[in-house]
């Protein structure tokens, strides 16, 4: 970690708290929660809101956007089953923070973001936490063809359909994980699929910004 950026005890006993709270509401998989439990989620909030990094909400970032619930980001990671070295697309970088955490479990992570603004931020902090994952700016809606098939692709923006595109980039017996329906409330969907057809289970109501067309 660079000298700029701590992670000063304090921060990390709250950390800790924090994941023992999602145990509580129900994240078993401690592949996940020991991911989380590493990631410094104070240095990708707005340093407004950096008292309340570890406190289970939402937070805006620029671009009004938002850095998703800690729930949340545990119950998509969870949900999306990534093991060390999948290649695990996600739609919507924003902060960066789910991307780290992707990056925390081993994965070759590809992520794209539409605000130029989110996506330069996330590229110079992530490089300074020392991640690697790739980066995008661009429509998340496409994929990202030349690094297709992906074993995994995880939506962090609300969508009333999943773009075929990203469909057909992913690899056979792959999960892709999305926020499905309209504005104010979607549906977790996952999605397998298998000889080419995906099939879809519903995972609980949740809230997103949405997918935006660029
Ligand atoms: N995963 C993020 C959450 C970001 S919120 C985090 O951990 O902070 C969803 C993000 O999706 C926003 O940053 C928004 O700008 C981005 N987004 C919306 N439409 C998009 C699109 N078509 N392609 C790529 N990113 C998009």
């Amino acid at each position: 970690m660079g000298l700029s950026l701590g992670d000063p005890p304090r921060y990390q006993g709250l950390r800790a708290k924090l994941i023992s709270h999602l145990e509580k509401k129900g994240i078993k998989d401690l592949v996940v929660l020991t991911a989380m439990r590493r990631v410094p989620r104070h240095l990708f909030v707005d340093p407004t809101f950096i008292e309340h990094a570890y406190s289970d909400q939402a937070l805006p970032i620029l671009c009004g956007q938002t850095i998703s619930q800690p729930y949340t980001v545990a119950y998509q990671t969870e949900l999306l089953q990534v093991h060390p070295g999948h290649k695990v697309l996600e739609v919507g970088t924003g902060s960066g923070y789910q991307c780290a955490v992707l990056c925390e479990l081993g994965a070759e992570v590809y992520s794209i973001e539409l605000e130029r603004t989110l996506y330069e931020r996330a590229k110079a902090l992530l490089k300074e936490l020392g991640y690697r994952p790739l980066l995008r700016w661009g429509d998340g809606r496409l994929g990202w063809p030349n690094y297709a098939p992906f074993d995994r692709i995880l939506l962090t923006a609300a969508t009333e359909e999943v773009p075929l595109n990203l469909i057909a980039q992913l690899a056979e017996g792959g999960r892709l994980v999305a926020p499905i329906g309209k504005e104010n409330t979607q549906t977790m969907m996952v999605g397998t699929k298998i000889k080419g057809t995906m099939k879809w289970e519903e995972k609980g109501t949740f809230r997103f910004v949405p997918l935006r067309t660029a």
